[in-house]
């Protein structure tokens, strides 16, 4: 099992590698020294995060080699537009085949691909977004993991179960040690390769105490690193990026700057924004999106959603349900048909195909066991697995009954390889901008 396959150098461009991949090149940003052409080096999210020693990759090389190709076959195969769609109004058909022939599609366009009803018209917007994801990422799947690191939260946002208005909630916050010990277990033992750290807007921790966590795993063992600790300052995000922290994930939620008043009082959508464009200039990687479903939410919101997040220069799309939490305001609320959650999806893939990774969420997942299938013949291509100990899982409840709550990392590894195999995909990030 192997998160990761390892490429080699080929050019070195002041701070840009050239690295190959069974023949294929990819780029990626040089982030550790000594590198030179003709080493082995893990890349993760376009950034070169260590080398390997010659033997141990082409030992990998070697066992992926066979199965590389064959899955890429498998994948080529499930993936194919077969000529179906006959009966789909003409709109929708001249909408997807522009975006096969990597047209921008525009907002009226993605409107009318969110109100679709007739099962045939979204089964064959499902079947373009797979088709375009395999066109241009061919069969990599990111897979990579999750630590929880606390469940305290200062905020209040109304559809969170972390929220402060989940007053029943046994909360709990890792130690540094714990964290620097679960972190590299999951990267040494578990083969990681890209990790993200997330809790509540936690003041227990300082920004010095999280930055020395990251320098500490970093040191130990090398990942790309993830941060989700909500609005933690432009300083702060500043001082995380020179400890060693290479990702940002932070959704913005919803771009309708009314809802987003509504739904967190006392905070504003523009300073989430704000952070999430200024990690990008200081070259953080930026996993963003928002939930779908939101009371009030409108099909509208959600194709604006899609265009922020790629205004934003999102890698990775996040978009996900929101499932009503009964220790919070919205515990009323009706939760969102999934079809709405696979069109976002897809929709992701159409508006931006080339570029970017889309995400198969947990909350997809709790919401539907077949979610990750699904969202990965819709256009998604990642799943997140989360690594926290299982004594705290319960504890980060950010909605009730979350999938995979009481699976063991094993069995939740188990499970992905074999799924993945089974569409055809291969579970490593080739992660090169
Ligand atoms: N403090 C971090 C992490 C927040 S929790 C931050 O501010 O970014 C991680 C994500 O869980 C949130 O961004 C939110 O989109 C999602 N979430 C929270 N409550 C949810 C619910 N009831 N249903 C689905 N997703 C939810």
């Amino acid at each position: 099992m192997c998160f990761a396959i390892p490429g080699k150098v080929k050019r070195i461009d002041d701070k840009i590698v050239i690295v190959d991949y069974y023949g294929e090149e990819k780029k990626a940003y040089n982030d550790i020294d000594n590198v030179v052409v003709g080493d082995y080096v893990y890349a993760q999210g376009g950034y070169v995060i260590n080398r390997v020693p010659s033997e141990e990759a082409e030992e990998i090389l070697a066992v992926w080699r066979e199965t590389f190709f064959e899955l890429q076959e498998v994948d080529l195969r499930l993936s194919r537009l077969d000529g179906g769609g006959a009966n789909v109004d003409s709109k929708t058909r001249r909408i997807l085949d522009r975006a096969l022939e990597s047209k921008p599609v525009h907002k009226e366009d993605l409107l009318h691909l969110m109100d679709l009803t007739d099962p045939s018209a979204v089964e064959l917007l499902f079947k373009t977004a797979n088709f375009l994801r395999q066109k241009y990422l061919k069969n990599s799947c990111c897979i990579h993991g999750i630590l929880e690191i606390s469940s305290y939260c200062r905020e209040a946002c109304a559809y969170c179960g972390l929220s402060a208005h989940h007053q029943a909630l046994p909360r709990y916050r890792m130690t540094p040690d714990e964290i620097v010990n679960t972190a590299v277990e999951a990267i040494q033992d578990y083969q990681f390769r890209a990790l993200v750290l997330q809790s509540g807007e936690d003041p227990g921790y300082s920004i010095a105490e999280l930055a020395e966590v990251i320098r500490k795993i970093r040191s130990r063992a090398p990942a790309f690193i993830l941060v989700s600790f909500g609005e933690v300052g432009i300083d702060g995000l500043s001082e995380l990026f020179r400890a060693g922290a290479r990702g940002l994930l932070m959704r913005f939620e919803t771009s309708n700057p009314r809802l987003y008043a509504k739904l967190h009082p006392g905070s504003d959508l523009d300073s989430r924004i704000l952070h999430i464009r200024k990690a990008y200039e200081m070259g953080y990687l930026i996993i963003s999106g928002g939930l779908i479903g939101l009371p009030g939410q409108t099909h509208e919101d959600l194709v604006n959603d899609l265009f922020l997040a790629k205004e934003l220069k999102t890698e990775m799309y996040s978009f996900g349900p929101f499932l009503p939490h009964a220790g919070t305001p919205l515990a009323a609320s009706r939760p969102v048909d999934q079809i709405e959650v696979l069109k976002v999806l897809a929709l992701a893939r159409l508006i931006d195909p080339e570029q970017a990774r889309v995400l198969v969420t947990t909350a997809y997942e709790t919401l539907d066991p077949n979610a990750r299938r699904k969202g990965l013949l819709a256009g998604a291509s990642s799943v997140m697995l989360n690594v926290t100990p299982l004594a705290y899982r319960s504890r980060y409840d950010l909605y009730p009954d979350r999938m995979y709550q009481n699976t063991s990392l094993e069995t939740q590894i188990n499970e992905t390889i074999t799924l993945l195999s089974g569409l055809g995909r291969a579970p490593m990030d080739l992660g090169l901008r």
